[in-house]
This record gives C-alpha cells, structure tokens and sequence, in this order.
C-alpha cells in the first residue's frame, strides 16, 4: 500500500481540538447557530476527515467555495445543509439539486437563471463593501426579489480581525439596512474574529473557519483556540558543515560556526513557502527538534529543506528521526509571519504528499 511507503512528511489533524474550537465558538455565538467553513479542503485538513468530526460535535450548517467541495461534503455528511459561496455557474443548476446544496447568489442573473429553472432554497449575498461578490447593499432596490425570497441572507467583513477600524460599523449599519428589506429571513455573518467583537452583528448565524482550525482570531493577543494541525518532516541525512561554509541552493546561508545540518523530506512542493527561507540576508521558519526551535539553513527547496540542529538535544538528530514544521509552538500564525504571509495560506497550501492522520475522533 502506498500509505506505508515513504513520503513528503506526516500530518497529524486533532479533531478531538477541532470539535473543541467548534464547541468554543458555538458558545460564544449562541443563540445564534454557529456554521462551519470548509473550503479548501477545509483549510487544508481534509474535507472528509474535518466534515465528520465538525459534524459530529453539533455543526448542521457547512460553506464551501465550489460545487466540487460540496460533493466532498455531502459524501461525508448526509444531512448537512451546504452553501456554495461562489453561487450558481452558469448552467450548474441540476448539481445543486442532486447534491441538495444550495448556491449563495450574488448578482441578478444568477437569482434569475435558479429562479428561472425552479431552483430551491438559496442564499442571498449582500455586499456591505467588501465588493467582490455580493448584491451592494444600496443596489437592493432595483434588484427584483422573486416570491418567497432568500432562505438566508449573509454579509461578509472586510477586515474583522481589526474590530476598531470604522468599516466595521459602516458594514454593521449596511447590512441592517439591507436587512429591514428581508424581514423574516435570518442572517448569516462574520468569520473567526468576528465572534469575538465587542459589539456584535445581530445574526441567526455565525460562519467560522480559520479559528476551527486553530488560526488566531485576534491578532496580537493571546489564541484561545487549541491547535489542530502538525507537521513533521523525516531526517533523511545529518552531516557535520564547517563554518564558512553554505549550504543549499544560490549559497543564500554561511555557517558561522562548526555547524549539524539535518535535512528533512519537505519543501515548497509540499506547501511550504519557499520564502521561509532563512538566509545570510533574512530571517525566515524553523524546525523544532526535542522541543528546541532550530532556524533553517539556507533556502527552502522543492523537495527538502535544510535545518541548523546545532543547538538540539544530543542524539536527536538522527536519520530517521522526525523534525516538525507546524506544532503548538510553531503556530500557524507564526509559521505564517517567518514565511512572510499568513496563517490562512499556511494552511490551505498544506501539501498534497503528506500522509494525513486523524486523531482525537
Ligand atoms: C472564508 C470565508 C469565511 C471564513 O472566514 P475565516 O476568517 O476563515 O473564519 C466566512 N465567510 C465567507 C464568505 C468566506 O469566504
């Protein structure tokens, strides 16, 4: 079997820690429902093994960006209620009725092509200024809302995790607005931070991704969310470089002493972004060996990356040994910053070689 033959490096998804940050961010939004996002491919956990696992702590409600996540979603939840956040292409409207998903609708033409053909249940998206997707807001009055109307009716922030900026309340004042146009139909809101807001979005629904997967909500304080994924990487080789010497590609890295280089079975193939690149001119990622964070050496290659052990208990760093790349330490968020990008990207570029394990079920 090819699960048992060797590969880029082992991913380990807690969903005992990711029905915890559900069950987290359910109480927080209660009454309101609490919906979970599970696009790529559940930010890059796995679809079928995040889908159950959130299902099975009490989510109904799931998001995805495309009609072909919403197959993988119903294939693993058979009474899941799933919206497909980029609404109706052109001429998809049979897949949402075998799927039993429903299109989050964002322009005319889309409402009057599922309308046309009988289409069921669906969301209406308000653009509160965002303007990406979405119905604007001030727009709603030439827009012809056919009989029964939407079955839900979201907004979307521009920049929740900085709840002080005005665009928040002019989002908040926008959508209500927007609302007094649907009365009756309940409303769905937010991501990760904005389940956190001092002053909250009235809504019948919440939409959570990153902080499910342990992403910080709210940058620069502590995350109250429990770690969900690891990565660790294999050593392959360790050997002895003088100083003086470089390692890698392009010479990018000069060891300053006598110096234990482990090289480990992961690279920008797999996700990791080469500009995690640790160099003579930048800091970039580390490895964590036996608790101790070990700075890269040189640049990230597509297959391997090259790690200073140095400084690693003795007797660690062994061929055959195991150096992680994301843990409880290095965070996602963290990993994010020394790549220079974010925690989001980290996660939904997780490699398609690692061999994914699910724990905590
Ligand atoms: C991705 C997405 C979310 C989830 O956002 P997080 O910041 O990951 O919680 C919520 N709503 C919409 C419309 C999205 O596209």
């Amino acid at each position: 079997m090819s699960e048992s033959l060797p590969h880029a490096g082992r991913l380990t998804i807690d969903c005992g820690a990711l029905a915890d940050n559900w069950r987290l961010l359910a109480a927080r939004a209660a009454p309101a429902e609490t919906a979970a996002v599970v696009k790529a491919n559940a930010y890059g956990t796995g679809i079928d093994i995040a889908a159950p696992a959130l299902a099975k702590a009490g989510c109904t409600t799931f998001f995805v960006a495309h009609l072909s996540e919403a197959a993988r979603v119903r294939a693993a939840c058979r009474n899941a209620v799933i919206y497909v956040l980029h609404g109706l292409p052109a001429g998809g409207i049979a897949h949402f009725a075998k799927l039993q998903a429903r299109p989050v609708i964002g322009s005319a033409p889309e409402l009057a092509e599922w309308q046309a053909q009988g289409g069921g249940a669906y969301a209406l998206h308000i653009d509160t200024g965002m303007n990406r997707l979405g119905v604007r807001y001030d727009g709603l009055a030439e827009f012809d809302i056919p009989n029964g109307g939407p079955a839900l009716l979201m907004t979307h922030f521009v920049s929740s995790e900085l709840p002080d900026l005005p665009i928040n309340a002019a989002q908040r004042a926008a959508f209500s607005l927007a609302r007094a146009r649907f009365p009756g139909v309940p409303a769905s809101v937010s991501n990760s931070s904005g389940f956190f807001h001092a002053e909250r979005l009235a809504a019948e629904q919440y939409r959570a991704g990153y902080a499910l997967y342990g992403g910080n909500p709210l940058p620069g304080q502590p995350n109250p969310m429990r770690p969900v994924v690891k990565l660790e990487a294999p050593i392959l080789q360790v050997r002895r470089v003088k100083a003086g010497e470089t390692v890698g590609y392009n010479q990018r890295w000069t060891a300053k002493r006598d110096s234990l280089i482990a090289t480990v079975s992961v690279g920008y193939a797999d996700g990791y972004p080469r500009n995690g690149a640790n160099t003579d001119m930048k800091p970039g990622g580390h490895g964590r060996l036996g608790g101790v964070l070990c700075p890269f050496a040189g640049n990230v290659s597509m297959d391997l990356i090259t790690v200073d052990v140095t400084d690693a208990p003795a007797g660690l760093a062994e061929r055959g040994g195991w150096i992680s790349l994301i843990d409880e330490v290095l965070d996602v968020d963290r990993v994010g910053a020394a790549c220079g990008t974010i925690g989001y990207e980290i996660l939904t570029s997780l490699g398609a070689r690692y061999q994914r394990r699910a724990i905590g079920g």
